[in-house]
């Protein structure tokens, strides 16, 4: 768990954990997104051919932008609403108090 504070810098750690826990595969966000809805179709395999422990190459996870930076999709809608404050992994690391924080696949990662 991260410390509270001002000054202690936020980063969320790229892990399959915090992939299978982050709620952009479902956001409306990126509902529209064919590119997206590729990657999310793929990312089962991803994650089995990543191995036990280890995490696909961010470009093929169409999530975790808090960790890994902006999407690489280009077709985002960032009109609809980001849910990054209903994910436990927002919540846990207190992206409350991040730069940006929410809508890490536009504004990049979260510190
Ligand atoms: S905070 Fe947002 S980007 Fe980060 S894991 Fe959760 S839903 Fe994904
Ligand atoms: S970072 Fe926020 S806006 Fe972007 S896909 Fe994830 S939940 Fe949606």
């Amino acid at each position: 768990m991260s410390e509270m504070g001002t000054d202690v810098k936020v980063v969320v750690p790229y892990t399959p954990s915090n992939i299978e826990r982050c709620m952009c595969p479902q956001c409306p966000v990126q509902a529209g997104s064919v590119c997206v809805q590729e990657g999310i179709g793929n990312l089962k395999n991803e994650m089995k051919s990543s191995g036990e422990g280890a995490a696909p190459e961010p470009q093929k996870v169409p999530g975790v932008y808090c960790s890994a930076g902006s999407a690489a999709c280009r077709d985002l809608n960032p009109n609809k609403e980001c849910i990054c404050k209903t994910c436990v992994v927002w919540g846990e690391y207190c992206l409350q108090n991040a730069t940006p924080m929410m809508y890490f696949c536009n504004n990049g990662k979260a510190t």
